[in-house]
């Protein structure tokens, strides 16, 4: 069986107890070496083969994991991932192989960095009155976008927003965010390496971005989020308001 494996964001205590179970049955370890931290791998059988995915091609990756497999019914095949699989994974390519070889596969789900940031931060994504939407997206690099998820044009939403893979291009995030529609003064915050004992918050307004991220010599492992979430104006949540009725509750009167 091949599992695709979220070893979250950093801290080893932050993978699920599947995936770390997994991790100390395995055969092999795909992992991506670039992200995972790779004291989730001290567990691993002495004899797992542990491969790091940064060298490789795609083909390579599903050539190691159909070889493995093909040695025996009870092989475990570990392909294990930064945050979540479903982010930035590159994951359906992976299944769609898979697929074509008709080789079954799970996928164990991770804690995301974003939420990784969250935790960092202390705060709340969705604030009642402030956003109730959350964003996840990226800069146009050498991967571009679909035109029609443009950042300015995410931005004339003003919901909370994390974008992934882009703080070697902060300029550019910073001036489409505005362009779109953000406040320069809204307030935004950079985590490096959330949850990984080197973690670090900077924080500021949105016309001050670039300039944190080049002070600060960042140049990857980081998110930027943006929004009014990190303020501190928001309404109290109905759920926990005295004079609210819900299914589970009577309004005090
Ligand atoms: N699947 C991953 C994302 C992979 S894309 C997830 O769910 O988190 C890689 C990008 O994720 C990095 O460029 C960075 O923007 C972000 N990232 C991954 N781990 C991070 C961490 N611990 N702290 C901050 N950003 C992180």
């Amino acid at each position: 069986m091949i599992y695709f494996v979220g070893a979250g964001p950093g801290d080893i205590e932050l993978i699920t107890v599947k995936g770390q179970r997994l991790l100390k049955t395995a055969d092999l370890v795909i992992y991506a070496g670039s992200l995972v931290n790779p004291a989730l791998l001290n567990e691993c059988k002495e004899e797992c083969i542990i491969l790091d995915s940064a060298m490789m091609t795609l083909e390579e990756v599903i050539k190691a994991m159909v070889e493995e497999e093909m040695k025996g019914e009870d092989r475990v095949v570990v392909r294990l991932h930064t945050g979540d699989p479903s982010i930035y994974g590159a994951i359906r390519e992976q299944m769609d192989l898979l697929d074509e070889r008709t080789l079954k596969y799970e996928v164990v789900p991770g804690v995301s960095s974003f939420c990784g940031a969250a935790a960092a931060l202390k705060k709340e994504y969705t604030l009642p009155n402030v956003s109730q939407t959350v964003i996840l997206t990226r800069m146009e690099g050498r991967t571009p976008m679909p035109p029609k998820e443009e950042l300015s044009m995410l931005a004339s939403h003003q919901a909370t927003m994390i974008i992934f893979l882009s703080v070697s291009l902060a300029k550019e995030v910073e001036e489409r965010l505005i362009k779109g529609g953000y406040r320069e003064d809204t307030p935004i915050a950079i985590v490096y390496k959330a949850t990984w004992p080197e973690e670090k918050i900077y924080k500021g307004e949105l016309n001050q971005l670039s300039h944190i991220i080049a002070e600060n010599h960042i140049t990857k492992t980081a998110l930027i989020v943006v929004g009014d979430f990190l303020g501190d104006t928001y309404e109290r949540s109905k759920l926990y308001d005295p004079g609210f009725t819900h299914m589970f509750r009577e309004a005090i009167k």
